[in-house]
This record gives structure tokens, sequence and C-alpha cells, in this order.
């Protein structure tokens, strides 16, 4: 797709949707503007005017991601959690090792009130991924700015997945209690 022509607005925005359905696996803005001939910040305006027509299309670490799996199928959980933030990647590990995927983080802010994230990090691969993008780039992580507690949505296909996932976080002391 790379002739230098700019592809423009709907068009473009056609092929967003295209490619983002097809591909088994995250488009980063970086990639989608190279295919397109436009610059990663009309990128992220067309992802921007897909969401608002309802396209269920997530940012995630690893790129953008059109969420078409129907995930009513899978068990979904909320667990409130509490580590710093050289635990993250241990914490991740436990999830994805039980077969989770670690769909969001979600934590209070104060002048924003709740704040989600969208992580979709189900492998050590994503985990890591995730991990050194926050180091790179030194962006702190969501739970800095609640003293590290948060929750995750966890998904699993089984109960059982996410009851071993949260013993083993209970042992750990990962898990928020009182
Ligand atoms: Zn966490």
């Amino acid at each position: 797709m790379s002739n230098g022509k700019k592809i423009l607005g709907d068009a473009r925005r056609k092929l967003l949707i295209e490619w983002l359905t097809l591909s088994a696996t995250p488009l980063t803005g970086t990639e989608l503007s190279k295919r397109t001939n436009v610059s990663r910040q009309v990128i992220v305006q067309d992802i921007s005017i897909l969401k608002a027509q309802k396209h269920p299309i997530i940012a995630t670490a690893q790129g953008y991601i059109y969420n078409q799996l129907s995930p009513k199928t899978r068990i979904s959980r909320m667990i409130a959690c509490q580590h710093s933030p050289d635990q993250t990647r241990e914490e991740l590990y436990i999830l994805v090792d039980h077969g989770i995927t670690v769909s969001q983080v979600i934590v209070e802010h104060a002048i924003y009130g709740e704040i989600t994230a969208s992580l979709m990090v189900s492998t050590r691969v994503e985990a890591d991924h995730f991990c050194n993008k926050v180091e790179q780039t030194n962006s702190s992580l969501l739970s800095e700015l609640t003293n590290g507690v948060h929750l995750h949505l966890i998904e699993a296909d089984t109960n059982e997945q996410i009851e071993n996932a949260i013993q083993e976080l209970r042992i750990k002391g990962f898990i928020l209690e009182d």
C-alpha cells in the first residue's frame, strides 16, 4: 500500500477497519500511518472517529485491535490489587500463566475519577512488551497514582483458572485485603 499516495478520509477509515478486523495481531499507529501515507496523528484521529461510530476498537500497548471476539463465552472478574511498580511483571506473569487475559486496569484518579486502560495481555511476551514499553517511555503506571491500588478486569475460559490465579496472587500479597 506504500506507493506514496495519501488515502483520504472515509476510504482510509474503511481500510483501517478492514486491516484491523483481518489482522491476527494488534496493528500499531505507526504501521497504519505507513500503510496510508498519513501522519500517526491522523490515524489517532481516525481511530477516535471510528470509536465514536461504535466500532469496537481498543488501543493497547501492542497497538490497535478490533474486538470482534464475543467475550460472552469467557468468564470475567474484577479483582482489586495492590503492588509496587516493579512488581507489575510478576503480577501479569501469574495471571497469564493461569490462562488469563488481563483486559483492563482501572484506577481512581483525584481529578479524572475512574480511569480505565485496555491492556489485553494474555501471554508473557505481551506482559514483557507492556512492561518494557512502560520502562522505555518512563510513563508512570496508572497505579502509581493511587499508591499501587488498582482494579483489573480479567477473563478466562473457566472459573477454576480465575480462582487459581487469585489464590496465587493472594499468597504473593498482590490482592487488596483488609
Ligand atoms: Zn496489576
